[in-house]
């Protein structure tokens, strides 16, 4: 079964880079867990609202310049956070950017502060 993504989906990813919404629309055909975008690009004064919660631990997020998106995984309707449901939804991303030649990093990798609904441009490649 293949998932589509939402118009609310890619209404959230205006501003967005191209490069990645084109992950974005592969990564919905492949993965096994269907899911959201929930959040693309953000203004400097959100951006100072989450790190002021703790939802966000910096100021210089790929966010601010349309390089990130986060999404959710919905399971039968509902969004759901369990941390074995993002890995999956990963890999698909992960095939999606290898295909488009579009170098991406997940926030689940990252070895602190592991953000499984976080997808990104490599720096490297899209500075
Ligand atoms: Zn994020």
């Amino acid at each position: 079964m293949s998932f589509r993504l939402s118009n609310r989906s890619r209404a959230r990813m205006k501003g967005v880079h191209p490069d990645l919404v084109a992950v974005v629309e592969a990564a919905i055909a492949l993965t096994p867990v269907d899911f959201i975008v929930t959040e693309g690009l953000r203004d400097a004064k959100r951006q100072s609202a989450l790190v002021r919660s703790g939802a966000s631990r910096t100021l210089n997020s790929r966010h601010l310049t349309g390089h990130a998106v986060d999404v959710a995984a919905v399971v039968d309707g509902h969004l759901r956070w369990d941390w074995p449901l993002y890995p999956r939804i990963a890999a698909a991303f992960k095939t999606a950017a290898v295909r488009a030649g579009v170098p991406i990093v997940w926030g689940g990798d990252w070895p602190r502060l592991r953000d499984g609904p976080h997808f990104e441009l490599d720096r490297r490649h899209y500075p």
